[in-house]
């Protein structure tokens, strides 16, 4: 089995004492990048991160021999996390990207990965759009590839579509692995699979996670928290790192 790519760590980086307990754990588990996420677009006005003065923790755990992971809203963020993260990076380290499923303006994705493009070390994710639409999800794909993104440096994320139809499970995303297979297929790039924002409660979660397995994915992003039940974002969809360990199993078997 090829290697897959792991990501976990909190919905958003809260202080810096929950930021080192998470670099502890994700250090454990050797993660492959770690959630530090300090910008949040949220479905109505809440805590939205600690922007700009959390880009120190950014450093903090790029020096600590983890690579972070963050969303981009705009391309000045993406400016600011390479400024902050890549003078301290250590060799081989990487800092990862990503823009988030509702950030649909493709002048403003095209910009983010012209600024990611400027360094080899910067890995740009795109997450699918809210609701179910192949073409728009290539579209994304697409337009990062013309903002000068190298193929190489690109990874999608599949985080589920908006349930159109029934879903007595009350999943908060449902999963179209087809759609996700020929996206893959048709775009040539990794698809990292998102069981948090799709499960939406920790039951949820496990459920949605059990569904992948076997499914063609290069590897997952998962939302993790030491204290999910005081967590400032997404509490009910944070797992503990105990139980961070048991869903790799499940979606991973063997791995
Ligand atoms: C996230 O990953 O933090 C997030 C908000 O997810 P999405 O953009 O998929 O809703
Ligand atoms: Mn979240």
């Amino acid at each position: 089995m090829s290697k897959k790519i792991i990501i976990a760590g909190p919905c958003a980086a809260e202080s810096e004492e929950q930021i080192e307990i998470a670099v502890r754990e994700a250090g454990k588990r050797g993660v492959d990048f770690m959630r530090v996420n300090l910008w949040k677009p949220r479905t109505r006005p809440g805590f939205e991160g600690l922007g700009e003065d959390g880009l120190p923790l950014l450093a903090k755990v790029a020096k600590a021999g983890i690579n972070p992971g963050l969303e981009v809203i705009m391309p000045e963020h993406a400016a600011m996390a390479m400024k902050a993260v890549l003078p301290v990076l250590p060799d081989g380290g990487q800092l990862l990207l990503w823009i988030g499923a509702r950030n649909q303006n493709h002048v403003v994705q095209r910009e983010i990965a012209r600024v990611c493009a400027a360094d080899p070390r910067v890995v740009l994710m795109v997450k699918n759009q809210p609701w179910p639409n192949e073409a728009h999800w290539e579209g994304i794909v697409e337009h990062v590839l013309a903002g000068g993104i190298s193929k190489d440096n690109l990874l999608n994320c599949h985080r589920g579509f908006a349930p159109t139809g029934d879903n007595p499970q009350g999943f908060r995303n449902v999963p179209d692995f087809a759609m996700m297979d020929r996206v893959k297929a048709k775009t040539g790039i990794p698809v990292i699979y998102d069981p948090s924002h799709m499960g939406g409660t920790v039951p949820n979660v496990f459920a949605i996670g059990k569904m992948a397995a076997g499914q063609g994915i290069d590897g997952v992003i998962v939302e993790v928290h030491h204290d999910p039940a005081n967590a400032k974002t997404d509490k009910t969809q944070q797992v503990t790192w105990t139980e961070f360990d048991e869903l790799l199993v499940t979606i991973f078997p063997g791995r």
